[in-house]
Formats: structure tokens, C-alpha cells, sequence
């Protein structure tokens, strides 16, 4: 089996791609799918899931497992919602939005792919080990709204001691504009897809695959520029208050941009914005590994800094969970010592 770095990144480039294909399709309610049109599932824990986020998944699964064999998949969803025989619609529209892109698939082999994202890793004493991890669709809320969305895809490796990083990286965010001056909550027709591998840069290409990546490297900052922040849209999954009074300290823009998903990462890796802020609220809450996996390779190999709030390495070693971390610190390196002290003093 070939598990080259230019390899590895192919095959999630690839998968990526169908994937961004699959969920515009199910977003934009394509003819094709039989105007299929309850794509807002609420699941147990009340988080919201959508059809294109089970199809999504099973499509990268079953791609990776075609290319690249027996791989171990951390992915955020499962098949235990659609096999549930009273989820029968939700599972038929799935299935059509799967089909789009892997059009022998039977409902066996969705629901089987499904399974291999409840892949599980656990560190092992002295030896070293490898997963991919997958959010099928990071900002299911933005998703709905017809927002800023991104498919996020990561390759992992764990050392036999020492922090597990992710290698590989290919991020979908089929919503997002190249201009920097068009509106977030306005959808692109086209959108981009991120792709990075470690040590070997960050690149860019148009999410209908219609042209090859181009490198990303981040542009320095004008010095002197006031700092513009990114945030999340749901204010539940960062403290915005405790980030604004530190952001004032450094004399920010006042007005961070506001957009869901990791498509934040790609917005500080392409010099939009300067910093992404992740502060933790008062209720306890580890970050999802991968809700951070592409993006913090993508933005530290387009020459970010990526922290945790403390300036710890993020590490994802521990399983499903960043459980050696607290928040998330994405910037121009020249600014991160300052805002590290600064959402300290403001803690
Ligand atoms: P964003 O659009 O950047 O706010 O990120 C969306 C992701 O936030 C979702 O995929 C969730 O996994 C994650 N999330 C859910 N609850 C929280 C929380 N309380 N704190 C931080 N992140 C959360
Ligand atoms: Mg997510």
C-alpha cells in the first residue's frame, strides 16, 4: 500500500472534493435528489446533523478505504441514527445524496462505511500510530443557514511519546468566496478547498476541482494595521466577552468577522483576517479533534501560529478529544505572544 505523503494528500483531495460536490447538492436541493427536502436532522444530544453529513462521511469513508486499505477513521458521525428503521426517509435521501458521486452504492454500503468513522485510537507504549479524522460537515448550523460550512479532513500521527499532529490535511469549504471583500452569509458559487501536508506548505484550489492547487503562503502584516479578530457565529462555543476585552487591550478592530466552521483557520491562513480566538466558557468543554485537525495544519503551513490559549502545541494524541488543551489561539506569528498575554490578563 502506498502511504507516501503526495499519495496520502491525493486520495483526501479527492475524497474532499466529492464530498463538497455531495453537500452543495443537498444544500442547493438539486433535482437530482427527488426534491428531497428534510435535510435538518436533531439528534439525541440535541446537536444538529444533516442528510449530506451522513453522506458526506460515508463517501470519504468508503474513498479512503478503497485507496488506501485498512485505515482507522475518527469521524463525528456514525450509522446508528440511519439504521434506526424509523429514520427510513432520512436513510432513502442519504442514500440518493451518496449516489451522486459512488452511484453502485447500496444501502449496505453506506450504512458499512458509516461504521468505519466509529474507529477508535488509543496510544500504545512504544509504538507509533496513525488515524484519519473527519467532521463531514464542521458547521452544521452555518450549514443550514446557507453560510460558511467546511468538510475537514486529517491525516494524524502519534509518536511513541510526545504530541500526536496532524501530516495531511485537505479542508472543503464550498461556500467560502476568494474575495475578500464579499459577504460571509452570501454563498460562493464555486468555494475553495484547503490541502496541506506537513513540512510541505499549504495550498488552494477551486472546490469544483476545475483547476490545481496553487500555493498559500500567508502575506506578512502591514505593521502598525489594527489586529482584525475571526470568531465563531454561536457565541456558546467561545467566550466572546473574555476575547473582546484582550483583543482591546491590543488595540483591535473593534468588529471581528464573524463565520462558522474551520473555513476561520483559512480566513487567518490567507491574511483576511490576523487572529482566530477559541476562549473557553464557563462550562467545561474539550475541543472536538476534528474540529481542528485541517485547519491548524492548513493555517500553520501557510505560516500561522496555532496554540492552545496557554501557547501549548495542540496535541492530538488523547483520542476523540484535544484533553491536553484549553481554547484555541490561531495568528500572524508576530502577534501571538501579545495575545497570549493578553487573554491571560483578561482570564
Ligand atoms: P464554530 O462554527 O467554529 O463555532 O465550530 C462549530 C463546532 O463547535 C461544532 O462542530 C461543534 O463540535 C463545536 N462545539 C459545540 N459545542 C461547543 C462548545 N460549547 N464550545 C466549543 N465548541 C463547541
Ligand atoms: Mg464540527
Amino acid at each position: 500500500m502506498n502511504t507516501s505523503p503526495d499519495h496520502l494528500l491525493g486520495v483526501a483531495e479527492r475524497a474532499v472534493l466529492e464530498a463538497c460536490a455531495v453537500c452543495r447538492a443537498v444544500q442547493t436541493r438539486d433535482p437530482r435528489l427527488g426534491g428531497q427536502s428534510a435535510i435538518a436532522i436533531t439528534k439525541g444530544d440535541r446537536s444538529p446533523v444533516t442528510i449530506a453529513d451522513f453522506a458526506a462521511q460515508a463517501v470519504i469513508a468508503h474513498r479512503l478505504r478503497q485507496a488506501l486499505g485498512d485505515v482507522t477513521l475518527l469521524g463525528e458521525e456514525g450509522s446508528g441514527y440511519l439504521r434506526d428503521p424509523t429514520h427510513a426517509a432520512e436513510k432513502t435521501a442519504a442514500l440518493a445524496a451518496v449516489r451522486l458521486v459512488w452511484p453502485e452504492a447500496s444501502e449496505a454500503d453506506m450504512l458499512d462505511a458509516l461504521d468505519l468513522g466509529a474507529g477508535e485510537f488509543h496510544r500504545t507504549p512504544g509504538r507509533a500510530g496513525a488515524f484519519w479524522t473527519l467532521d463531514p460537515i464542521d458547521g452544521t448550523k452555518g450549514f443550514l443557514r446557507g453560510e460558511q460550512y467546511a468538510v475537514c479532513l486529517a491525516h494524524i500521527e502519534v509518536p511513541e511519546s510526545g504530541i500526536g499532529a496532524p501530516t495531511i490535511a485537505a479542508m472543503g469549504c464550498p461556500n467560502l468566496p476568494a474575495s475578500f471583500t464579499a459577504q460571509f452569509h452570501t454563498p460562493d458559487p464555486v468555494g475553495l478547498v484547503y490541502l496541506a501536508g506537513k513540512g510541505r506548505g499549504a495550498s488552494v484550489l477551486p472546490a469544483d476541482g476545475s483547476a490545481p492547487a496553487s500555493p498559500l503562503r500567508r502575506a506578512p502584516r502591514t505593521p502598525g494595521a489594527p489586529i482584525l479578530g475571526c470568531r465563531s457565529v454561536d457565541a456558546s462555543h467561545s467566550d466572546h466577552s473574555t476575547a473582546s476585552r484582550a483583543m482591546r487591550r491590543l488595540h483591535a478592530h473593534p468588529a471581528p468577522l464573524e463565520l462558522d466552521s474551520q473555513c476561520k483557520y483559512a480566513v487567518v491562513a490567507r491574511g483576511q483576517a490576523d487572529v482566530y480566538l477559541r476562549i473557553p466558557g464557563k462550562k467545561p468543554y474539550v475541543e472536538r479533534i476534528w474540529d481542528h485537525a485541517s485547519g491548524a495544519l492548513i493555517a500553520s503551513e501557510a505560516g500561522c501560529s496555532v496554540t492552545d490559549i496557554e501557547g501549548k502545541p495542540l496535541d492530538f494524541a488523547h483520542g476523540r478529544g484535544l484533553d491536553a488543551n484549553s481554547g484555541i489561539v490561531c495568528c500572524e506569528p508576530s502577534l501571538l505572544r501579545d495575545i497570549l498575554g493578553a487573554i491571560a490578563a483578561e482570564l
